[in-house]
């Protein structure tokens, strides 16, 4: 049986960055997803992504944000694909909202570039948001939108030429690690490595079934709607990436127009707990009543007609920060699962750290927040 370095589970936003930067080293890596690429089953489909720099979850993250970023552009570079869009964020909220204090930090913390707006400011400069005059706005200078599904593509691709094997509709039903092996079983054949890198998103926990992993799934919906008024006004060049604290600890984000998909807006963390087998994806009438109250006092030009809503899937830790680890039994597995609803801008510094943890057992990367020691049971 063929022997590889690495074996990756899951080609979804992080296992594809993973198997592209481990393949670039020269390791031989097998990639195993059980859709096709750039599915819609995951967490990584909808078309967009919000990417900043002025992070308000906590200002640890913002030296891989940087990274990051540099990573997206030389693999949009690589690739000839549009993968990354800088717009600006603008953030609104209460001055002493977790979103507005949040950000600020990060950005003074790190010399980010950004403006400080009061509510007639924002008003004025983009005339979509009816704020209240409570709340303040800080522009994020460098924030933007990432295209998930061909960032995905981008790294397939490049893992494929750097000389990993990638392989599609092959699920993996088991693995075991034993000394310095591990092997992994899919519904088609067995697969033997030097290490282990689980990326499998939502579906982590079933393959970490015996370690008390503390990961729930959530579901959560994303809408395109028609503007009211002419969409050129939301189009990237006018309008950027927004998140809205608009009642305490409540959050709602969206998107300019991008081609012809209208305005994408969405709710972060108001979802229901579901498995990626029972998820409901249907979209329901109270639901889409909800996003609609919200435009309608936020954003009311946008509250047209809906043109889709899908659903999509966050894997939430009790503390929102990520889990990055090696598996607390087996010193050649490694837990990936960077998500908590904000996890895609990583993706691109992710599959770097976790090929520096395969290949090189250590990274240079500040990832001690992930650690899975920070759970008391893990
Ligand atoms: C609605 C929504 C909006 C979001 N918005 C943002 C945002 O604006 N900005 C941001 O940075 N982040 C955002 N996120 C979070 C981000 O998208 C996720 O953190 C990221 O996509 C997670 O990537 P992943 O590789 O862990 O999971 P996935 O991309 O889902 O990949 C996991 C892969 O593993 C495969 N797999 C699982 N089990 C097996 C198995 N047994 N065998 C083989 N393959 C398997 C799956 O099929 C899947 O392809 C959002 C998430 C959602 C759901």
């Amino acid at each position: 049986m063929e022997r590889y370095d690495t074996i990756v589970v899951g080609l979804g936003g992080m296992g594809s960055a993973a198997a592209f930067h481990v393949a670039q080293r020269g390791r031989r890596v097998v990639g195993l997803e059980q859709f096709t690429l750039a599915h819609d089953r995951g967490s990584s489909h909808g078309r967009s992504r919000v990417t900043r720099q002025a992070y308000f979850e906590n200002p640890a993250y913002v030296p891989l944000l940087g990274r990051a970023n540099e990573l997206w552009t030389q693999l949009q570079r690589y690739s000839g694909m549009r993968l990354i869009e800088i717009t600006g964020g603008l953030m609104l909220g209460p001055p002493d909202g977790g979103v507005v204090k949040g950000n600020l930090a990060s950005a003074r913390t790190h010399g980010l570039p950004h403006e400080v707006l009061e509510a007639p400011e924002v008003r004025r400069r983009f005339p979509a948001f009816s704020i209240e005059d409570t709340k303040i706005g800080v522009l994020d200078k460098v924030a933007g939108v990432l295209f998930p599904e061909d960032c995905i593509r981008a790294h397939a691709a490049a893992a494929t030429r750097a000389g990993a094997e990638l392989r599609w509709q092959e699920p993996v039903v088991s693995w075991k690690a034993t000394g310095d092996s591990v092997e992994v079983k899919t519904t088609q054949g067995t697969y033997v490595a030097g290490n282990l890198v689980l990326c499998a998103g939502p579906w982590m926990g079933e393959l970490l079934a015996g370690l008390s992993v503390p990961l729930v799934v959530e579901r959560n919906v994303l809408y395109w709607f028609r503007p009211t008024t002419d969409v050129v006004m939301f189009s990237p060049d006018k309008f950027p990436v927004f998140i809205i604290e608009y009642e305490p600890g409540k959050v709602f984000y969206g998107f300019p127009a991008l081609g012809d998909d209208g305005v994408k807006v969405a709710r972060h963390h108001t979802g229901i707990s579901c498995s990626p087998t029972d998820i409901k994806r249907e979209v329901n009438q109270n639901e889409i009543r909800e996003a609609r109250w919200i435009l309608e006092r936020n954003l009311p030009t946008v509250n047209g007609d809906l043109l889709s809503a899908t659903t999509c899937m966050y894997t939430n830790t009790p503390d929102g920060h990520f889990i990055i680890d090696w598996h607390p039994r087996h010193p050649n597995v490694i837990l990936a699962s960077p998500c908590s609803g904000h996890g895609f801008k990583f993706a691109s510094v992710i599959g770097e750290v976790l090929a520096d943890l395969a290949c090189d057992g250590q990274t240079k990367h500040p990832i001690d927040m992930f650690r899975l020691g920070r759970f008391k049971h893990a």
